[in-house]
């Protein structure tokens, strides 16, 4: 489904102005609706998917949250990917410390989810952060708060896709989890210092070595700490495992991985082609 970029500041059908014809209202009260509607005629918000009216800034309405695509069957509670037993790693996993601690995700990488990470991506619509933050703490919230990291990381953007992009949105989701777990976020422990190639078409043995050295961690800030890896979408897992890696080599006591949206089945391991994953 294309995602209706143009949505976002547009009030719904029936939008704010039709409440300017209110009653008579006591003094207080009418200025405190006077105030309220002024707001909404500034800064309405619509349903992202819908354009029904919603009080908070990007909420999808309860009907589309209907729609939203489930969480992946998490098999690997490590890494996302396959495995025999959903109480065990992967065989990648297992008596592998490089490999990350426990993996959350909140739906699977599919519509209308897709879209609306595809705007906030590529659609420079940072702001929606505060609603797909909203959105995966709802589905991953309980699992984070038993994690009880020291810091969140977000996943780090090289610096010249930073400046095209002028926002890393793995940053502006970590912002959104780090609030509700009262936790600091530590951007400057993790910096991507080379760009990679689009993973897409390698496979796993050439996507782990265009992976390598892509990323460097900064021992100070994390040796010996409990941490919460933030990105926005896995897919293959490649990136993921790498900055999983590099924390590890740094002293990292404990990796956990949150992302929005797992795009393969087949998780970290798998050869399936890398899509938004490259940053
Ligand atoms: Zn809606
Ligand atoms: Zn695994």
């Amino acid at each position: 489904m294309a995602w209706p970029v143009s949505s976002w500041h547009n009030p719904g059908p029936g939008g704010s102005r039709n409440r300017f014809a209110s009653g008579i209202l006591p003094g207080g009260e009418r200025l405190r609706q006077g105030w309220t509607l002024l707001l909404d005629f500034l800064l309405p918000h619509a349903c992202p998917l819908c354009r029904c009216r919603v009080e908070a800034p990007f909420a999808p309405c309860p009907d589309c949250r209907k729609g939203l695509p489930p969480q992946p069957d998490t098999l690997c509670l490590r890494c996302g990917g396959p495995t025999v037993g959903p109480e065990q790693g992967c065989g990648q996993c297992l008596g592998n410390p490089m490999a990350p601690d426990a993996f959350h995700c909140a739906f699977d990488y599919a519509d209308p989810v897709r879209g609306l990470i595809h705007g906030f991506k590529y659609g420079d619509h940072g702001e929606w952060a505060a609603g797909l933050g909203d959105l995966c703490w709802a589905r991953t919230g309980a699992a984070l708060a038993w994690e009880e990291p020291d810091a969140l990381v977000p996943m780090p953007l090289h610096y010249v896709r930073l400046v095209q992009r002028r926002y890393n949105q793995s940053a502006l989701l970590a912002g959104v989890l780090a609030r509700y777990l009262d936790r600091p976020m530590v951007t400057a422990a993790l910096r991507r210092v080379r760009r990679t190639t689009p993973q897409a078409g390698l496979n796993a043995r050439q996507r782990r070595l265009n992976m390598q050295g892509a990323f460097v961690a900064r021992q100070s800030l994390v040796a010996g700490r409990s941490l919460l890896l933030v990105d926005d979408v896995v897919t293959t897992g490649a990136t993921m495992a790498a900055a999983v890696r590099a924390l590890k080599q740094a002293g990292a006591a404990r990796v956990a991985v949150v992302c929005l949206a797992r795009a393969v089945p087949g998780g970290i391991h798998s050869s399936a082609s890398e899509g938004d994953e490259h940053g």
